[in-house]
């Protein structure tokens, strides 16, 4: 969709930047004379982004009641684990959690426990207590790098090390900060989340064959309206109307993480949106996307960004390591 249409619609520059994300559904190529099932979509602002929900059935009504459900899920797990909201789970606990025990609720805290092991088994490549230097840096809004030295102070600190998450004495999930600068940020993982809670409740409204899209993670649920496997599309990262690869997936996940998407141009240097623990600020690497696909959209998601920079030797390893059953697919 050409960007003038975009703004017309309403759509804010972050949301612009964020539709030109790695994975999307190419068209499928209809079989001659099979029929086709009908296809409903619903396309809402989510996450930063644009979330992007269909669903294959002929009755009307399981539709909407599928697609009102699925959309609840999203955005109940945005409204938890957003870190944009003091209210939010993720809010409050970077407003209280260096100083003593915040309570959050049982899926933030699985997330959290998901995307430290994340950062344990990718040493800090992943890491989401950096929310500091990801604030810092707010590649949507800034068109240079921030004040020289602003983030070095929170260069290779392994922050994901000093937050514990446990139970009160009462038995509720809560989460404690060991160092003030800890800011959780669950931005490259808890889109993948989201998909997997919006497809599980499509499930249990009696989908078999859809489609849930944030930004550029998502899930396959059964096949597509022709009858076969949904073909999804992974975008060049530096020709937008072109692909890199297309995957046929069927009740599969696939995640991209690109520098092409939220990044400003400073002095010939893209400054983007995946950083390097190391040095809390954009990674140096010649890679510009990378694609995983596996059975769970949270762990593809944590993944792809984990990888973002790693050798394949090293992606290999890491991904061998996990249980998650990921595949590394593209890396360019
Ligand atoms: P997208 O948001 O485009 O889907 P990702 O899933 O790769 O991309 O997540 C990128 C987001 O993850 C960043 O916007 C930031 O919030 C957070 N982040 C950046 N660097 C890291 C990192 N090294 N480890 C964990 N999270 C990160
Ligand atoms: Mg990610």
């Amino acid at each position: 969709m050409p960007r003038s249409l975009l703004h017309d619609r309403g759509f804010s520059r972050r949301e612009v930047l964020v539709l030109g994300a790695g994975a999307f559904v190419a068209a499928a190529l209809p079989f001659a004379g099979r029929r086709r099932r009908r296809l409903r979509r619903r396309t809402v602002p989510m996450m930063g982004t644009v979330a992007d929900l269909s669903v294959v059935t002929d009755d009307d009504g399981r539709a909407s009641v599928a697609l009102d459900a699925a959309v609840r899920a999203l955005r109940l797990v945005e409204t938890s684990m957003t870190r944009f909201d003091p209210r939010s789970d993720v809010g409050r606990a970077n407003l209280g959690a260096a100083a003593g025990p915040v309570a959050i609720g049982p899926e933030t805290r699985t997330v959290i426990e998901h995307a430290l092991s994340w950062a344990t088994s990718s040493d800090g490549a992943f890491d989401p207590c950096l929310g500091r230097a990801v604030a810092l840096w707010d590649v949507t809004e800034r068109d240079a790098p921030p004040p020289d030295g602003s983030w070095a102070r929170l260069a290779g600190r392994r922050l994901y090390e000093r937050v514990d998450v446990g139970l009160s004495s009462d038995g509720l999930p809560v989460v404690s900060f060991a160092d003030p600068d800890v800011r959780i940020d669950l931005g490259g993982i808890a889109k993948g989340h989201g998909v997997d809670r919006a497809v599980r409740a499509l499930r249990e409204a009696g989908i078999e064959d859809g489609l849930v899209n944030v930004g550029g993670d998502l899930y396959a649920l059964g096949r597509s309206e022709d009858g076969d496997p949904w073909r999804v599309g992974v975008r060049s990262p530096t020709d937008p109307a072109s692909l890199i690869d297309t995957i046929d997936v069927e009740d599969g996940a696939v995640a991209t993480s690109g520098d092409y998407e939220r990044a400003f141009l400073h002095e010939g240097r893209t400054y983007h949106h995946l950083l390097d623990p190391r040095t809390a600020a954009p990674r140096v690497t010649d890679v510009h996307s990378v694609t995983v696909t596996g059975d769970s959209c949270l762990h593809a998601d944590a993944a792809a960004t984990a990888l973002f920079g790693a050798t394949p030797g090293e992606a290999a390893r890491l991904l061998r390591a996990r249980p998650d059953r990921l595949a590394l697919r593209t890396t360019v």
